[in-house]
């Protein structure tokens, strides 16, 4: 039996091991489908504190695992079908591991981004093709980019990227945006931005050099496909946190979001903590994530040593 199982490898996960192997708990990471989280899939990171030049996404994470490892983290590649929190030990069935059991659990399994799902997309992803504006905008500097969406993220990620780029096309499918109305008014506000609704996207469009050139759409209105010209694309539809495999035995909101305790990691079931994107409404952030990686294996520490005031219910209450 294990103190604690870390479910999830990116900095959440990752950071989460470094503080319990440096604490002595010898943690089992388990890596999933996606060693590495969503930061593999991008190129420079530029905001992570302590690197001035700059790192590649998937070097961040090799340098985190290795500290992890350093200080004795165990990795183990596996897909975590299910879990059992209903009676200690916890139980984490891993395909291809069996069932594992666990004192303590961190789930930091993250929230993937949403896809459209069109030609052109997956293979440009860090290649003209984000999906994240606070990540990447950085580097469309002076140049036309689209984002495509009508909710708030599309608005937020659409009036941060005119501060980079000469102009901000919204792309949405339908007439009514879904945004809320003071999201909407700042980017109708902004005069960089111009509007393409009623536009359902078809292709991320690469031209001759292999570069991407824009965003072929149809225009609901006439039925004719459209080239949108631009240098980046933007997709900001939404993301899905990665929490199917906890069959419900977690308090999640509406989206599917893990619920903490504000100011902690803990979830509902005292011993099993949550850190990083799927748990994060609103930041996002490798750095945040990290940040909350240290908090959960922190508190899950004082949950071990039988420190640790469980009061959840009440937080919730007030
Ligand atoms: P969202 O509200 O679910 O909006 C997703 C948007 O993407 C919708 O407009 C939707 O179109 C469009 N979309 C979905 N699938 C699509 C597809 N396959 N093709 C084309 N368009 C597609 O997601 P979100 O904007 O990420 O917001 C999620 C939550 O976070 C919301 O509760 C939001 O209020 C909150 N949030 C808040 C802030 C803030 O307050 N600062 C910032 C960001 C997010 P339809 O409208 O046609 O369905």
């Amino acid at each position: 039996m294990y103190k604690t199982i870390v479910i999830g490898t990116g900095p959440a996960g990752l950071t989460a091991a470094i503080y319990l192997a440096r604490a002595n708990l010898s943690p089992l990471v388990i890596e999933g489908l996606q060693p590495g989280g969503q930061l593999t899939t991008t190129t420079e990171v530029e905001n992570f504190p302590g690197f001035p030049e700059g790192i590649l996404g998937p070097d961040l994470m090799e340098n985190m695992r290795k500290q992890a490892e350093r200080f004795g983290a165990q990795f183990k590649n596996g897909w975590v079908e299910s879990v059992d929190f209903s009676q200690r030990p916890f139980k984490v069935k891993v395909d291809g591991l069996g069932v594992l059991e666990a004192e303590s659990v961190i789930i930091s399994t993250g929230a993937s981004a949403r896809y459209l799902g069109i030609p052109g997309e997956q293979e440009n992803v860090g290649r003209g093709v984000s999906t994240c504006a606070t990540c990447d905008g950085f580097f469309f500097r002076g140049k036309k980019i689209i984002v495509v969406g009508g909710g708030d993220s599309a608005m937020e990620e659409a009036s941060f990227l005119t501060r980079f780029a000469s102009n901000v096309t919204l792309v949405h499918r339908r007439e009514e945006l879904r945004a809320s109305k003071i999201m909407q008014d700042r980017a109708r506000d902004n005069s960089k931005v111009t509007w393409a609704l009623n536009r359902t996207p078809l292709a991320v469009t690469v031209g001759d050099t292999g570069i991407v050139k824009g965003l072929t759409v149809r225009n609901n209105e006439t039925g004719q496909e459209e080239l949108i010209e631009a240098d980046g694309v933007f997709v900001a539809i939404g993301h899905t946190p990665n929490t199917g495999f906890l069959g419900g035995q977690i308090t999640t909101d509406a989206n599917g979001y893990i619920v903490v305790n504000p100011g902690t990691t803990e979830t509902n079931i005292p011993g099993v903590f949550a850190c990083g994107d799927v748990q994060d409404t609103r930041y996002r952030q490798a750095i945040s994530a990290a940040g909350t990686g240290c908090m959960a294996a922190m508190d899950a520490e004082k949950y071990l040593e039988g420190t640790m005031v469980h009061d959840w219910s009440e937080s919730l209450d007030k």
